[in-house]
């Protein structure tokens, strides 16, 4: 075979997000010429990393921990926050909990066995971390309590994530192609070659003897969305990048990649309604201090059943099989203090009203004496002597009604009273491609692709049904920085390619 390539590296990195970003700082580190391609302008670089808070989850045992990963942290800041600990126990069995047992264990080992020691290592690249005050972790008796797992959040959140990945990858001597993207994989008999480019349009091969797809999935392609997803997800609100739409995995697949793990479930939160696709906003996530209802004015889930990041991925999913794919968030003024900065601003729909019957009149759509009915049974079943914490599961729970409440039941009782209409948006998807505990792809004959290696969303097999929140971002990073290892160790081990450069 004869094939003239524009461009010849060690390693050709698809995409250009956090697991990207952190695989083609690996393979550098490893001695490898690296090149990245982002398939989008540079100023939409960073895929659904940059639409994150940067929450990140990881193991750790003591404050003395998380002083090495965020040094800069006063000592006064130490004695008003309470960080606990979050073992790598923990963290495990909180993915094999929220996955019904489902995760792969050596997936799920890695990811949470090696937290810590990738946390350390991306602050030893300059990615700089602070606590999530606020979100995950209330002021109570004048301390911050974390709780969920998960304590620190990049600078600058997502945006920040990724200029600082991007910055240290430039700083390292890695070329980024904007505009540029991957098309097809390249390979012989002897694993992989290179990868067919489309750059700015335009036709091009780059030759490399490893790749590491870290393309994202496959939420944004309305098409696979409902082929895998199934009948409704083709109407759900999509978050996050537009451009991952699953080019990545289907190209693994192309050449023989096995998929692993949920196709058919997802990331899905709930959010406003009518917000446009891909805006950032969408998210409304202080249901647990309040109920959700649906437009035949019933609750529908448990909205106290745990922390808000061990359960919010899929209530997105329980909205949308509400009548009209819709439900309302319901608050008093007692816990207003509570919602989070997304229920603030003009792109937010919401109605207000100093009874529940007017409220329920500014609804519109909603069975007035249904729900009338239903908060009133609701407030009724509230045990008043288990004091609120927000800090902790504190048990304060409903009695005795078909959809309990776990957790935080306040009566709704107190005007104002607010409802924020709310439906099902799509974060990520959980299906991919499996790899090994090199992070190299797997084939359908259980065997590795010589010189293939995947991390972040393309990968399947760690999330199905639920997932515990910031674990998305440490499987990038701890994934990607494997698979740029073991692609730099592929690519500078192997003999040169008969192909022409
Ligand atoms: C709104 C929102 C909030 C979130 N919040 C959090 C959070 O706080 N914490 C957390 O852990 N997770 C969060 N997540 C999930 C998290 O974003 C993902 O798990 C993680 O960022 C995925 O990283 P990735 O590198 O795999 O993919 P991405 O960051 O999506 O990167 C994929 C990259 O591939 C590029 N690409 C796609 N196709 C091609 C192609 N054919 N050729 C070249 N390039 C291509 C894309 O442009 C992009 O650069 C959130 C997601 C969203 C949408």
């Amino acid at each position: 075979m004869t094939q003239e390539f524009q461009y010849t590296a060690d390693v050709v990195v698809i995409g250009a997000g956090n697991a990207a970003m952190c695989a083609a700082i690996a393979a550098r580190e490893n001695g490898a010429k690296t090149i990245v391609l982002e398939k989008s302008p540079e100023k939409e670089k960073g895929g659904n990393t940059t639409y994150t808070h940067g929450s990140i989850r990881f193991a750790y045992n003591n404050n003395e921990e998380i002083k090495q990963i965020i040094p800069d942290l006063e000592e006064e800041d130490f004695k008003i926050t309470d960080f606990g600990s979050y073992s790598e126990e923990q963290f495990y069995d909180d993915l094999c909990r929220m996955t019904d047992y489902r995760t792969d264990p050596t997936l799920a080992s890695l990811l949470t066995g090696k937290s810590y020691e990738t946390m350390k290592w991306l602050t030893s690249h300059n990615i700089r971390f602070i606590p999530i005050y606020g979100r995950q972790a209330f002021k109570v008796d004048g301390i911050f309590k974390f709780w969920g797992g998960m304590v620190l959040e990049s600078v600058g959140g997502g945006h920040g994530l990724v200029e600082a990945l991007h910055q240290e990858a430039k700083n390292n001597g890695i070329s980024i192609l904007y505009d540029t993207m991957a098309v097809e994989l390249i390979h012989t008999d002897d694993g992989i070659a290179g990868v067919v480019i489309k750059e700015k349009g335009k036709t091009k091969t780059i030759q490399a003897k490893s790749v590491v797809i870290a393309s994202g999935g496959f939420h944004a392609n309305v098409e696979m969305r409902t082929r895998y997803l199934g009948p409704k997800w083709d109407v759900v609100h999509t978050r996050g990048s537009k451009y991952n739409t699953g080019e990545g995995i289907q190209m693994a697949l192309n050449i023989g990649a096995l998929p692993a793990g949920n196709w058919s479930q997802a990331h899905s939160v709930t959010g406003d309604r009518y917000l446009p696709d891909f805006e950032e906003g969408f998210q409304k996530l202080s249901y647990p201090f309040g109920v959700i209802v649906n437009s035949e004015g019933k609750r529908f889930v448990d909205e106290g059943a745990d922390f808000r990041n061990y359960t919010y991925a899929q209530y997105g999913k329980m909205i949308l099989e509400q009548p009209n794919n819709c439900a309302w968030q319901i608050f008093d003024a007692k816990v207003s203090l509570f919602l989070r900065e997304e229920y603030k601003g003009r792109k937010v729909t919401k109605v207000k009203a100093n009874t529940l019957e007017e409220l329920a009149d500014k609804i519109g759509e909603i069975n007035k004496s249904s729900f009338l009915s239903e908060i009133q049974a609701y407030n009724n079943s509230i045990d008043d002597s288990i004091p609120f914490n927000p800090n902790i599961k504190d048990g304060r729970k409903t009695e005795g009604l078909a959809i309990p409440k776990s957790n935080w039941a306040n009566k709704i009782d107190t005007a104002p009273f607010e409802a924020y209409a709310v439906t099902c948006g799509i974060t990520f998807t959980y299906g991919g491609v499996k790899i090994n505990e090199n992070a190299q792809v797997q084939s359908i004959l259980y065997e590795g692709i010589q010189g293939l290696y995947a991390a972040g969303e393309v990968v399947g097999g760690l999330f199905y049904k639920n997932y515990p929140g910031g674990a998305g971002l440490m499987a990038g990073s701890v994934f990607g920085k494997i698979a740029g290892e073991n692609a730099a160790k592929h690519a500078l081990t192997q003999p040169e390619s008969t192909l022409k450069s």
